[in-house]
């Protein structure tokens, strides 16, 4: 069974993206090999920012938080078909790591003040904004920023829970954004009022929410999660340096280890690979 998909519902004026993004939560998570909290966040931040690849119609986003929070920063970029995420500081332990851990709210990592910031570029122009951190808990403030920065009335549900037993791998990573379309009458909001509060989302399965909303498919797309960095990409973006700082960096040995924060990968680069002709 794939779990990385996004369904795109239409119900009477209401657009709806449903998401299981298991797969690419694993993925990520076994890249870090974070303690549990900051997993918890990062599956969290996925299932809720994936799907802006469908909202936006972009293939280049950059989402940033920053808060106060033990967190410091979480970042999470999707490029054509593809995410990568991080958190600044991952080195988050707390006293429910050996069980529990699945409860524990996000906001004692996110922080109770910070922002969330979203640049995209469609067709060859960039958009950036930014809102406050609505609640700390990444889909309340997700569901703000489109409301205010957008103006476009979304509501979203996150269904996400670790492995008791193995906090590194999600049990399950689901998401759904409701969102009004232009031409929504008052009755269109009122149901998703309604359908939020009498299905709760994490007691059905997605097959069956999806039989609940009965609406009309549009499509069904994917995203994955293989990071994009390469031996070429770092090589280039050294050879941005000035001579004398790639002279310092070399100085003591041959090469140098870089190893790509977003999955962990190791390259080798030798001065010569980068050495000023
Ligand atoms: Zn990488």
């Amino acid at each position: 069974m794939i779990r990385n998909f996004t369904k795109i519902i239409i119900k009477n004026n209401i657009r709806i993206y449903l998401s299981d993004f298991t797969d690419n939560v694993n993925q990520v998570l076994a890249y870090h090999k974070y303690k549990p909290f900051p997993n918890l966040i990062l599956a969290n931040a996925i299932v809720a920012f994936s799907p802006l690849r469908f909202l936006y119609e972009s293939d280049n986003i950059l989402i940033r938080i920053e808060s106060n929070g033990a967190i410091k920063s979480l970042i999470l970029e999707i490029k054509d078909e593809n995410i990568r995420a991080l958190i600044s500081n991952p080195n988050i332990e707390t006293e429910y790591d050996k069980s529990n851990f699945n409860s524990i709210p996000l906001i004692l990592g996110l922080g109770d003040n910070g922002f969330l910031e979203i640049s995209r570029e469609v067709k060859n122009n960039f958009f950036r904004s930014k809102t406050l951190l609505a609640k700390s808990d990444i889909v309340t403030d997700l569901a703000y920023f489109l409301n205010k920065s957008d103006q476009i009335y979304s509501a979203l549900i996150n269904d996400v829970e670790l492995f008791d037993d193995n906090p590194n791998v999600a049990k399950k990573a689901k998401n759904v954004i409701f969102q009004l379309l232009p031409n929504h009458t008052e009755e269109d909001k009122i149901w998703i009022e309604e359908f939020i509060k009498k299905y709760e989302f994490d007691k059905y399965s997605l097959l069956d929410y999806e039989k609940l909303i009965d609406g009309k498919l549009l499509e069904i797309k994917q995203i994955d999660a293989s990071c994009w960095c390469s031996k070429n990409k770092i090589i280039s973006t050294l050879k941005l340096l000035k001579e004398k700082e790639i002279n310092d960096l070399f100085k003591k040995d041959k090469n140098i280890e870089v190893i790509c924060e977003f999955c962990s990968t190791k390259y080798i680069i030798f001065k010569k690979d980068v050495k000023y002709d």
